[in-house]
């Protein structure tokens, strides 16, 4: 693989603002080494463990996003060091990783995960759950985390009108929720969407972080 190849290709891609998350995840330190040296800093996983034992050995200036479905008695594991936890699917993982992030004596920055796809496996809000998790305002009083935007995914198919079509109500749904709640809230900013097979289609709605794996790194061996 030849990943700072495939690095500087993505990245000349992606339009001013728009930042990569280089998704390791199921590879190996070296892998993520070679991408380190490149000046890639943002990389996502999606296990607790794995992501930990990257964190411990790799160098400290690596933003850790954690992509994948987060379990609340794992929160404690990844509080002390994650960068941004992009799955947040209900009101009680958030506010369990507002208090870990307490503990950890942090302020941990989290997207808000929409389920848009016509998929029962993806997790995330439903938009009208989601819309009534804003309103019933209890997330306010949480003080150690910072809702920074959402993030989605699309459905996992070839015809790309319905990806786009999820995408752009993905950025809908973004520009409403930051009219409605966050107005004043400067960093609720990032829509994270797109990875290696759906990525321009996901630019073109406006997406502000990219969560690319393959195409960086090759297949994973699971
Ligand atoms: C694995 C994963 C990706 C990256 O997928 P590729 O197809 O390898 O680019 C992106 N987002 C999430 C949530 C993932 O779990």
């Amino acid at each position: 693989m030849d990943i700072a190849g495939n690095l500087k290709r993505i990245k000349a891609e992606l339009p001013e603002g728009v930042r990569l998350v280089a998704v390791s995840k199921f590879h190996p330190k070296e892998a993520i080494t070679a991408a380190y040296e490149t000046g890639q800093r943002i990389f996502g996983e999606s296990k607790v463990q794995e992501m930990t034992a990257k964190w411990q050995d790799l160098p400290k200036d690596i933003e850790w996003h954690f992509i994948g479905h987060l379990q609340t008695n794992k929160v404690k594991y990844i509080a002390p060091y994650v960068a941004l936890i992009h799955g947040i699917d209900s009101y009680k993982l958030l506010a369990e990783v507002d208090k870990q992030a307490g503990k950890a004596g942090r302020v941990i920055d989290c997207l808000l995960q929409l389920h848009v796809a016509q998929e029962e496996t993806k997790f995330g809000f439903l938009p009208e759950e989601c819309r009534t998790m804003l309103d019933e305002g209890q997330w306010k009083s949480l003080h150690n985390v910072r809702i920074c935007g959402l993030m989605g995914m699309a459905t996992n198919t070839e015809d790309m009108t319905q990806v786009q079509a999820e995408f752009r109500l993905l950025r809908s749904l973004f520009d409403e929720f930051k009219d409605r709640w966050f107005a004043n809230a400067e960093w609720f900013r990032e829509l994270s969407m797109g990875m290696s097979h759906d990525y321009h289609e996901a630019l073109a709605a406006g997406s502000t972080l990219v969560r690319i794996g393959s195409s960086i790194f090759g297949e994973r061996q699971y």
